[in-house]
């Protein structure tokens, strides 16, 4: 079944050209483009973590939304950039030329079938900036058209409650937080015998510089890991991965919903 985790009748790609045609108040129907990666996560997790984790949210979400909010997935965005996590096998990396042409012309086809309100809904933490350009850029071309370039966890949820604080600034990659939901949503490809803690070594003590944040360095992860995780996914459960699933999703919800009454300010 090619639509997953999402809902069969909220998945975009199920849809003939005459739905499409037909279909009402396409100006505010609301179109999600899910963004990955297809990425190392550690010895413990597959490739397809980000990925796996927008569909999963996503549809989960979607499945909660009201009947009467209209809103559709595209299918997901597999290729992400990764050259981050170079020298480890299986990670496949578009350029960031590449990647701002493909969202910027599947937005162009979006917009050409009359849509007005585009989210890019991003699960990986090294293309933001390439989300939030083709989303001004989109948006200076077509100034009707809405676009809203999302990180996936940053809806209102429970995380900080349920992770550490420690794991909530350096478990940035494959720790607590991608286990755990990855648990929740795909627990036969979890290999849990095989998990690690590593948080980043090396990083500038009594310095202003640091990984992320204000003043941050550039860096690849085999810098900072040798098993390419950054965090503690030995701590990952089940338990966590629904409570995180139920709570990002419900934001996801209200999310959706803020996006279907937006009205461009002009
Ligand atoms: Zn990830």
């Amino acid at each position: 079944m090619m639509h997953g985790f999402i809902p069969p009748k909220r998945y975009f790609p199920y849809l003939t050209w005459i739905d499409i045609q037909e279909m009402e108040d396409k100006a505010n129907t609301v179109i999600i483009q899910p963004l990955g990666a297809i990425e190392q996560h550690g010895p413990h997790l597959p490739i397809a973590v980000d990925s796996t984790i927008s569909l999963g949210v996503l549809g989960k979400a979607l499945s909660k939304l009201a009947d009467s909010i209209p809103a559709y997935s595209l299918p997901c965005l597999y290729y992400g950039k990764s050259n981050e996590h170079d020298g480890f096998p299986g990670t496949i990396t578009l350029n960031a030329t590449t990647l701002l042409s493909v969202i910027r012309e599947m937005a162009e086809s979006i917009y050409q079938a009359g849509f007005r309100k585009l989210v890019l809904m991003n699960s990986h933490g090294g293309q933001p900036q390439i989300i939030e350009i083709a989303a001004r850029d989109i948006h200076q071309k077509y100034p009707d058209f809405a676009v809203f370039p999302m990180f996936t966890w940053r809806v209102p949820n429970i995380a900080a409650d349920i992770i550490t604080k420690q794991e909530l600034e350096y478990g940035i990659h494959a720790g607590d937080a991608e286990t755990s939901i990855m648990l929740s949503l795909l627990p036969e490809q979890v290999k849990m015998a095989k998990a690690v803690n590593e948080y980043p070594s090396g990083l500038p003590q009594d310095s202003l510089l640091s990984m992320e944040g204000k003043l941050p360095f550039a860096w690849l992860t085999r810098e900072l890991s040798k098993t390419g995780v950054m965090g503690d996914a030995t701590v990952a459960t089940k338990e966590k991965g629904d409570m995180l699933l139920e709570s990002v999703s419900d934001g996801w919800v209200q999310l959706i919903q803020d996006i279907y009454q937006f009205r461009q300010p002009n």
